[in-house]
């Protein structure tokens, strides 16, 4: 029995319980960048596959299989009749528990997984002028799950930060009004200062990038152009230099 902190009796006594999923198979999407199909009895009955949605995979330590650490990730294609769907991992260095796992995924690999405390991108009846987007490889599975929603007449210019060449072959979906930009990694400013100056009133942001680079962001977005809290979405998707999740 896996070591079950305080952060799984309070998921436990919110009524989450643990789905367990099965790698049916993997496809390298680019070298640093991999899908897992999993297959899962259950998950379907409790998870709803809409755009943004994600889990919390218990992912084995690799040196302690006693130990389990909480990595969040994000629904990037479901089948929800058949019970499968397909998470894409970003494989980094240094990996963590997540993307070690993700590199190793062998089909019959079994995981453990929690559906509690996801969120759900929504179009509201009344629309935006336009949508803000701003992550990385990270986010891009939630982020192509926005590029699918949002009604074709509607403008979406997404920010994404380049940290390999190779993140360009990494599918964003397609959408008659969509712009991307790549912007460079070299520095955690350097995403805020991308963004146009412009007239950003109407619009709606959605930015899921590494913790400093949201934190530039959120300064920007708040100070220059006038974003509040009911026309955005801020989440750091993961932590430079450090572990993303707790651990059973
Ligand atoms: C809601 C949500 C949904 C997410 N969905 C996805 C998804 O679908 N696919 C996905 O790949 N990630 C996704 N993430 C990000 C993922 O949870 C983190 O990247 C997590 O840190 C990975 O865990 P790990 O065990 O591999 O690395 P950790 O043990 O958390 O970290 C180990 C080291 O790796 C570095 N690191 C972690 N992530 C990255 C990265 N993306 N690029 C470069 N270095 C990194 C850390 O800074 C640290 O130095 C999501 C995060 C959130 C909050």
């Amino acid at each position: 029995m896996a070591k079950r902190g305080f952060q799984g009796a309070v998921l436990r006594a919110f009524g989450a319980h643990d789905h367990i999923a099965t790698v049916t198979s993997t496809q390298l999407i680019t070298p640093h960048y991999l899908r897992v199909w999993l297959h899962s009895e259950t998950l379907f009955d409790a998870v709803e596959a809409c755009p943004t949605a994600w889990l919390r995979f218990w992912m084995p330590d690799p040196a302690d299989p006693e130990v389990e650490h909480q990595r969040a990730y994000t629904i990037a294609l479901a089948e929800p009749a058949a019970g499968d769907f397909a998470v894409d991992f970003v494989l980094h260095e240094p990996a963590g528990p997540g993307s070690a796992w993700a590199q190793q995924a062998e089909p019959g690999d079994a995981v453990s997984l929690t559906s509690i405390g996801s969120s759900r991108f929504e179009v509201s009846d009344e629309p935006p002028a336009g949508y803000l987007v701003i992550g990385d490889a990270a986010s891009i599975p939630a982020i192509r799950t926005i590029v699918a929603t949002v009604p074709s007449e509607i403008p979406i210019e997404l920010y994404l930060q380049l940290h390999d060449e190779a993140d360009r072959d990494i599918p964003l979906g397609e959408h008659p009004a969509l712009r991307v930009h790549w912007v460079p990694a070299a520095a955690p400013e350097e995403m805020a200062q991308a963004i146009e100056a412009r007239d950003w009133s109407g619009w709606y942001a959605w930015v899921a990038p590494e913790s400093v680079v949201l934190r530039h962001v959120r300064a920007r977005l708040k100070k220059e152009f006038g974003f509040g809290k009911q026309s955005q979405y801020l989440q750091a998707y993961w932590v430079r230099g450090r572990e993303m999740g707790r651990r059973r």
